[in-house]
């Protein structure tokens, strides 16, 4: 992942008080992740950037959707995503150079001056996807599964249920 100017906070110059940041996220974002399982979206993330002295409490909102593939039919559907993750940032150096443990908390080194949310904002939309995706809880479009295309995967499957090896042992009876 190359880290994206665009989702780097200078805290070091802000003032303590709670600040509003907006992020736009898009099909071009998940294009940095190369595992992702989105691929195309359209989502705001309102955060809430609450500069406290010596620590820093994040409130991401999430609010958008992801345009995907129904799990079930391929159908192209359009998943609303709405979600809330907050972390806390606090400082030491000692537990900044560990493996951070506990999801809801980060450490950072007293030597830094800016922080890079990006790779918290795409675990925050991936985590809020739902388990399924199927047509049933598309916004707009299809929300019906693609019938004729349900019947040619079930015939597909059934095709393949037949092992040729036995096929094989029937003939020599
Ligand atoms: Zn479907």
């Amino acid at each position: 992942m190359k880290a994206m100017k665009a989702y780097t906070i200078q805290f070091a110059g802000l003032t303590n008080k709670i600040h509003y940041l907006e992020f736009e996220i898009d099909t071009l974002f998940f294009k940095h992740f190369e595992s992702s399982p989105i691929k195309q979206a359209d989502i705001f993330v309102h955060l809430t950037f609450d500069k406290r002295p010596g620590m820093f409490v994040l409130d991401f909102n999430i609010d958008g959707e992801v345009i995907g593939e129904c799990d079930r039919c391929l159908n192209k559907i359009h998943i609303p995503l709405r979600a809330q993750h907050r972390i806390l940032i606090k400082f030491n150096d000692e537990l900044a150079e560990k493996p951070q443990a506990d999801p809801d908390i980060m450490y950072l080194s007293t030597k830094e001056h800016s922080i890079n949310i990006q790779q918290l904002i795409y675990e925050y939309i991936v985590l809020s996807m739902p388990i399924k995706k199927i047509c049933e809880n598309s916004l707009i479009g299809n929300t019906e599964c693609n019938k004729s295309m349900l019947k040619a995967m079930k015939r597909d499957i059934k095709q393949e249920a037949i092992d040729p090896r036995w096929e094989q042992l029937k003939k020599l009876k």
